[in-house]
């Protein structure tokens, strides 16, 4: 299990991942959107550390709604608010419990994923970070089942989600700016996509 200090050194690795890619996050959305997806990710992610700073809340789900609360706050676009509401329904499902354990990170896990498509109405396949989310929520499942931990079962999220995040090189995007470009947009990984691979990966990581 983890408790909120666990997860908020998580979420400090996700922003120096996210840190650390910034450029290429801007590269992908130059390509088929309006380039700010890096800019956007690591000014949220510098505000969280921020907040992370001046005052760690004492539960998981604490930690998971300032992570939203200042995502929304400061990300702007598409991705603000979609980022935003899965922390939230994340921590929403997490509740007051002191302790993160596989059964609450799948649900968690889940709740995001709904929260995204609830907030965003994409669907596999539209190239998003859809498309890299639930592969990863199917694994996690699977990892959980085999008897993985927490560790186990992030990893499995974030393996899925790489090889979901690479199959929106072949998509048509139905949702946000890029699909404004329609077929034009084929041979582009979405950034979105790519940062929710980034950011499962921060995290599996740091549960090792
Ligand atoms: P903006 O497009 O407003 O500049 P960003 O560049 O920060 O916002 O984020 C773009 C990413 O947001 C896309 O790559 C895609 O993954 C995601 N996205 C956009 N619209 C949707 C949607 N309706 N549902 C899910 N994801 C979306
Ligand atoms: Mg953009
Ligand atoms: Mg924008």
């Amino acid at each position: 299990t983890c408790k909120a200090e666990g997860v908020a050194a998580a979420v400090r690795a996700a922003a120096a991942v996210i840190a650390e890619h910034r450029a290429e996050l801007v590269d992908l959305d130059r390509a088929i959107g309006d380039g700010d997806h890096g800019e956007n990710m690591n000014r949220g992610f510098t505000a969280v550390v921020a907040a992370l700073d001046s005052a760690v809340p004492d539960t998981p789900g604490g930690v998971l709604k300032l992570v939203a609360t200042t995502l929304i706050s400061k990300v702007g676009g598409a991705a603000g608010p979609l980022y935003g509401t899965a922390f939230l329904r994340a921590s929403a499902k997490l509740g007051a419990a002191s302790d993160l354990d596989v059964p609450a990170l799948l649900e968690a896990l889940r709740a995001a994923l709904e929260g995204v498509q609830a907030r965003g109405k994409a669907v596999g396949g539209d190239a998003t970070m859809v498309d890299a989310l639930i592969p990863a929520v199917s694994a996690a499942e699977k990892a959980a089942g085999d008897g993985g931990d927490i560790a186990a079962v992030l990893t499995a999220a974030a393996d899925a989600a790489d090889r979901g995040a690479e199959s929106t090189v072949d998509l048509v995007p139905r949702k946000g700016r890029a699909s404004y470009l329609g077929e034009r947009a084929v041979g582009h990984l979405d950034p979105g996509a790519r940062s929710s691979a980034l950011l499962l990966r921060a995290f599996a990581e740091a549960a090792r």
